[in-house]
């Protein structure tokens, strides 16, 4: 039996993983479950290029759970490892092995091969929950069988072992302060979340499964149970697929599969697939939004080569595009570094300008291809495109030709069309376009009903970020559109083709209703104005300047990110 020392350069770097490194001590599994995966991919790789000359079945990974003895197993039937080789990769800690891999078989699509390789510590943060680790390892190779054990000092021993099955198990024996990883619940809950899409089979115990009824039972008989394996993952999610094998029904079955608590059905997907000049794809959701942008429970998950990396998407996903669902999966995104890093990185930038295209013309095509349906979903996406059109200058840009704006007769206009509907009516003294939006159906419904008893088009704007929006189209149009609120004084100022309208109201009774409301209404911010058309409009109306509601309203809501904005203000 051999003995010896862990080569590293640092004096004893066991304390610090427990302590420092991670304070996840969780990512252990997916660590441990993404080697398993790489060393099973690895030989299914050679065996495809005729280097292994072993017949090809479907391998699996098991992960056991031993009470008695407070240890955790990991098995793979992967390529396995020589005593030699649990020297190399083992021992001389700063040494990957998937980079050398990749770097040997370069020449015949490695690439396909979806290794995975280490996202951190990668074997040795089996030392954050476990005293002690042994590997018994067998190499596809014709060579014994190899033990090798470690106490968490970098004292290790090395020996022939019995193992006589190809492949590598991990045994873990699992600190006393660590026992949580002894739970079979809190090991299913891991699996799920980190391991739920991986490549690979991964068993987990077995479960009882009830089999069809045979044509012949009868009502009354209990139905056949048969125990199988407890088979956590799927191998083959929906975005690893090309587009064209699936269907909408493929596509909302995956999204359940993904949030198994959600229970609505996504408005429309997006299915992301790019392998230049970076690698990625993954399915974008648009779930039902309406006005609340706080409602954000299932996030959009980033994965690489189907492992769980974390839903935290920040710098990745453009900010307005987080209130979409789905997953990303990319082995271009560097980890473990800071946000800060992420938005500098050019990858990174061109990987999230590659998202807000795609979404972009996912919308493009369904207003194009079926509008009526479009404008059935408006209210559930707008507020992400209209946060988009806010933030992202390359997205207003394409936003112009699909971002609807309803009116309150219940149509929907693209801008320009708004424009030509309303260029006969609705101009002021400056020959600006003036487009009269509300902000709120109830609250305002007299001064609605007044706009339209004048011929007037009154445009529904009641998303939360709306004052802000409209500043930014009237920049982008340079000034020729002005948005009025329909309360605003302006609303006189519109230049009526039409014959003035009359009042229904006596002189007499004008005066006496003016004064009555002028006491009460503090006259250097608020005008009273006496109209009554018909029965239907209010005799009186009180108007705010525009300038001066929306820069309170600027003022209110302020800058900062989506999340911090509060509600339009009503006057
Ligand atoms: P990485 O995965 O990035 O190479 P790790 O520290 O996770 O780094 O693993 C180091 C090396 O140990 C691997 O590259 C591989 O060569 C070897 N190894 C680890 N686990 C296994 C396993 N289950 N089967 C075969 N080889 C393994
Ligand atoms: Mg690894």
């Amino acid at each position: 039996m051999a003995t010896g020392n862990i080569n590293v350069s640092v004096e004893n770097i066991f304390p610090l993983i427990k302590k420092f490194l991670y304070s996840d001590h969780e990512i252990f599994l997916r660590e441990l479950i993404s080697n398993a995966t790489d060393a099973t991919l690895k030989l299914n790789h050679l065996i495809r290029i005729g280097e292994a000359k072993i017949e090809a079945k479907h391998p699996k990974i098991e992960i056991k759970i031993n009470k008695e003895d407070n240890t955790l197993h990991i098995i793979d039937e992967g390529v396995g490892m020589t005593k030699d080789e649990v020297e190399k990769y083992i021992n001389e800690i700063a040494f990957s092995g998937a980079e050398e891999f990749l770097e040997k078989y370069k020449d015949s699509d490695s690439k396909d091969t979806g290794i995975i390789g280490h996202f951190g510590l990668g074997f040795y943060s089996a030392f954050m929950v476990a005293n002690k680790v042994e590997i018994k390892t067998k190499s596809w190779k014709d060579e014994p069988a190899a033990h090798w054990t470690c106490e968490g000092t970098t004292k290790f021993s090395l020996e022939e072992s019995d193992k006589t099955d190809r492949g590598t198990e991990i045994i873990l024996h699992i600190n006393d302060d660590e026992k949580e990883f002894l739970e079979d619940q809190r090991i299913t809950e891991l699996l799920v979340k980190y391991n739920k899409f991986m490549p690979i089979s991964i068993k987990f115990g077995t479960k009882e499964k009830e089999l069809p009824k045979a044509e012949d039972a009868k009502e009354e008989d209990e139905p056949k149970k048969v125990t199988v394996d407890n088979i956590i993952n799927n191998p083959n999610p929906a975005w690893t697929k090309q587009p064209t094998e699936l269907e909408d029904a493929d596509y909302n079955s995956f999204y359940s599969e993904l949030y198994p608590t959600q229970f609505e059905e996504p408005l429309f997907h997006i299915h992301l697939n790019v392998d230049y000049p970076f690698n990625l794809t993954g399915i974008l959701y648009f779930p039902k939004l309406g006005n609340d942008l706080s409602a954000q429970k299932d996030k959009i998950q980033l994965y690489q080569n189907q492992v769980y990396v974390t839903d935290n998407v920040e710098g990745i996903v453009p900010e307005f595009l987080t209130m979409l669902k789905g997953v990303i999966d990319s082995p271009d995104i560097p980890l473990n570094v800071s946000r800060s890093y992420l938005q500098a990185d050019g990858a990174v930038k061109k990987i999230s300008s590659y998202i807000t295209r795609k979404v972009a013309d996912k919308l493009k095509s369904i207003f194009n291809d079926n509008r009526e349906d479009f404008e059935k979903k408006w209210n559930d996406i707008k507020v992400v495109i209209e946060y988009g059109m806010l933030s992202e200058d390359k997205f207003f840009e394409k936003a112009q030709s699909f971002a609807l704006y309803p009116t309150t007769d219940e149509k929907f206009y693209t801008l320009e069309e708004l424009k030509n509907e309303i260029s006969e009516l609705q101009t002021d003294k400056e020959d600006k376009l003036v487009i009269l939006y509300a902000s709120n159906k109830d609250t305002q419904h007299s001064y609605i009903k007044r706009a339209e008893a004048k011929g007037y088009k009154v445009v529904l704007l009641d998303s939360p970020i709306v004052s802000h929006l409209i500043q930014k189209i009237e920049q982008e149009n340079e000034q020729k559109v002005s948005f009025v609120r329909v309360d605003s004084d302006h609303v006189e100022n519109l230049i009526k083709k039409d014959t003035e309208q009359v009042s229904k109201l006596s002189d007499e009774e004008k005066e006496t209703v003016k004064t009555s409301f002028e006491t009460v209404v503090p006259k250097e911010r608020y005008t009273v104005q006496l109209e009554a058309l018909d029965s239907d409009t209010a005799p009186v109306v009180i108007t705010q300047p525009e300038f001066m509601r929306r820069m309170k309203e600027m003022q209110q809501s302020g800058g900062g990110g989506m999340f911090g904005m509060g509600n339009m203000p009503e006057m």
